[in-house]
């Protein structure tokens, strides 16, 4: 443990990592102006795409999602790229970015409506329509009444079913452009000293559940040994302990552990779900703490290891509540390693 450690562990309130609220004046200003640019180009071209991809209802639906997911990764893209870690300034970035994507597709559309009904608009005309918001309702008001595609043979879709479909394109587009990079910029964490952020590697251990209040408690301690002390569990434990870390790839300063229980699913397709609740989140921990988590999760020599239960292998699998209520001796490896596979090195 270092001195900063140490200061860091007498306030209660720092035991955990939060965004320091740093907004750097020339990142933030770039990172809003990139972010409206890329929205309106990409709801400009999404505008098109709808006008002239005629394809059944459900494919249109993943192409609204394609580009709604694109504009919400570049926003985050963007963000993360100007160093934001103030959280109301990424509120504010990503609201209002998600505004202009939707707005900024309504006004190309009704733009490419016209020119595709042979009307010559040019891009000084698409500026000024850009700029009349009434203008752009009304013609929508308009294109309402004619209906502007159809479901069935039953005719064109117009009136309030159209005003509902339109509502529900702008919601998964507004939604995904604000609620993508809240979320993403929420889940990061930033090493101050060396300005960058931090990578991120989950599943460095694999553990049996535990009393959750009992471990945050000895965690909050920094009782490493606590954490080491439950048996092991792998990527199959129906229900299991997920430990992750955060640290700065360029000094030891900055090293966060979260832990999840995580619960192991499989559908009928054989296809493995995997939903985890954070229990704790982004706890500060030192440099020698990570290399005592790492030691214990590198893999050990090659050992048949009884209680590896795992959703795949049914004889195994009707241990599993034993293995977890068991007080087994000290757990030996199950082969687990680093998950370096996942590793970000986020700079
Ligand atoms: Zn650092």
């Amino acid at each position: 443990m270092t001195a900063n450690d140490s200061a860091a562990l007498d306030d209660q309130g720092d035991l955990y990592y939060r965004h320091t609220g740093h907004a750097p004046f020339a990142g933030t200003t770039l990172a809003a102006i990139l972010s409206w640019i890329a929205v309106a180009v990409l709801g400009a071209a999404y505008a098109y795409a709808d006008l002239y991809i005629k394809v059944a209802d459900k494919l249109s639906i993943v192409i609204t999602m394609a580009f709604a997911a694109a504009m919400g990764f570049t926003v985050f893209g963007v963000l993360r790229f100007g160093k934001v870690r103030n959280t109301a300034v990424v509120w504010i970035i990503a609201i209002t970015s998600a505004l202009l994507a939707v707005y900024a597709s309504w006004v190309v559309w009704e733009f490419a409506l016209y020119r595709q009904a042979g009307h010559h608009i040019s891009l000084q005309g698409l500026w000024r329509l850009f700029r009349q918001p009434n203008d752009i309702f009304l013609i929508a008001q308009g294109v309402n009444q004619e209906g502007t595609f159809s479901l069935s043979s039953s005719g064109a879709v117009k009136g309030t079913e159209l005003w509902a479909c339109w509502g529900f394109e702008a919601l998964i587009i507004a939604g995904c452009t604000a609620l993508i990079p809240i979320a993403m910029m929420r889940d990061l964490a930033f090493c101050e000293t060396c300005s960058r952020w931090c990578g991120n590697v989950k599943g460095v251990l694999r553990l049996q559940p535990t009393n959750e209040d009992l471990l945050r408690e000895r965690l909050e301690t920094r009782d490493i040994k606590h954490l080491l002390g439950l048996n092991r569990a792998n990527s199959e434990t129906p229900t299991h302990l997920r430990v992750d870390l955060d640290s700065c790839p360029s000094c030891k300063e900055t090293r966060l552990l979260s832990v999840s229980r995580v619960a192991v699913a499989y559908n009928n397709k054989n296809h493995r779900n995997e939903s985890a609740k954070k229990i704790i989140k982004k706890l500060w921990i030192g440099a020698d703490d990570v290399e005592a988590i790492k030691s214990y999760g590198a893999p050990a020599p090659a050992q048949k290891v009884a209680g590896a239960a795992t959703l795949r292998d049914p004889a195994a699998s009707s241990m599993a509540s034993e293995v977890t209520a068991a007080p087994v001796a000290p757990a030996r490896s199950t082969g687990i390693g680093l998950g370096s596979s996942n590793m970000q090195q986020n700079g």
